[in-house]
């Protein structure tokens, strides 16, 4: 038994060893990522269901690693939150999402219907007492309307100080910004508490719309948080659509907007492009 015992906590070992050296690895080349030209910033529209138009875009993180390949946001994201690197790599999203959605606004006829440009915003970088400041330089400099930015918060991202929070996300929504709880139903918070933030969106996550019309308990949670959010005064966002079933469901309960491969994955700002002047798309 004693054998054994050693034995298995060797096979821990290696694995923590492993597990650590890949992480010291991804965040190594995570920090050569911003000077080597590997990070991208890709887009997935946002489809109004009545209209069947695109309102929008969420600006989506895309690493291709000379050295690892594509690495998932899944796995690097982490790495740049817990390394520190999001705060810089943040400010690279931000800077491309929002001379992005300038320039089709500009140069692209089938952009009349884009209203916004969400960005996904880590706790790291929310913490900041720059972020602020540095958010308002950016809008400025690349002259987007603060109108047209909506900022995602995963709903775990404020408990550490809800009163610091709420003054902060005023402040943002003062300047015009939009603010989403990003993965609704999947974080802790109560609702008494998110009442209390100035939101203006919910983003249901996807992991829900995944067994519509198959668990009939997700069936009723999902009207249950459309109804939550008609409460709140939020507009409501359903997160991985991928059926037709999925978004009729959706439609008929009087969810307004959604994001999903039913319409398309991320593609980057040309093909973008593509989608807004396809009257079609989705
Ligand atoms: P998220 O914010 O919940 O983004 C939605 C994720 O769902 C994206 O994964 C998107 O590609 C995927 N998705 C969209 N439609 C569908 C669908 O129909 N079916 C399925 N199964 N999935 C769909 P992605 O791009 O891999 O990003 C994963 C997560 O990484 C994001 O989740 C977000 O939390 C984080 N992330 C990505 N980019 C950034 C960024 O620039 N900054 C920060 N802080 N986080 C980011
Ligand atoms: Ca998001
Ligand atoms: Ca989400
Ligand atoms: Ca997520």
């Amino acid at each position: 038994a004693k054998k054994d015992g050693r034995g298995v906590s060797r096979f821990y070992q290696q694995q923590m060893d492993l597990w650590i050296k890949r992480r010291l690895e991804l965040e190594n080349g995570l920090r050569d990522s911003l000077y080597n030209d590997e990070l991208q910033v890709y887009f997935q529209p946002i489809v109004e269901f009545k209209s069947g138009e695109i309102i929008g875009a969420e600006a989506l993180l895309r690493w291709n690693s000379n050295e690892f390949g594509s690495v998932s946001p899944e796995e690097f994201i982490p790495v740049a939150e817990e390394s520190g690197l999001i705060v810089q790599i943040g400010d690279f999203v931000m800077k491309k999402a929002f001379e992005q959605f300038v320039r089709w606004k500009k140069e692209s006829k089938g952009s009349e219907s884009l209203q916004k440009i969400a960005i996904n915003i880590s706790v790291r970088q929310f913490n900041r007492g720059d972020f602020i400041a540095n958010i308002k330089k950016l809008i400025d400099s690349s002259m987007i309307a603060p109108e047209n930015v909506e900022l995602e918060i995963v709903e775990s991202i404020v408990i550490d100080d809800v009163k610091i929070a709420k003054e902060k996300m005023e402040e943002l929504r003062t300047l015009g910004i939009k603010l989403s709880i990003d993965d609704f139903g999947t974080g802790y918070s109560s609702l008494s508490y998110l009442k209390q933030l100035p939101f203006t969106t919910l983003k249901i996550d996807k992991s829900f719309v995944k067994d519509i019309n198959i668990d009939a308990e997700d069936d009723e949670l999902i009207e249950t948080i459309l109804n939550i959010a008609k409460r709140f005064n939020l507009e409501v966002v359903a997160e991985g659509v991928e059926t037709y079933e999925q978004a009729l469901f959706l439609a008929e309960k009087d969810c307004e907007f959604f994001q999903g491969y039913y319409c398309s994955k991320a593609v980057n700002g040309e093909a973008f492009i593509d989608l807004l002047n396809n009257r079609e798309t989705c």
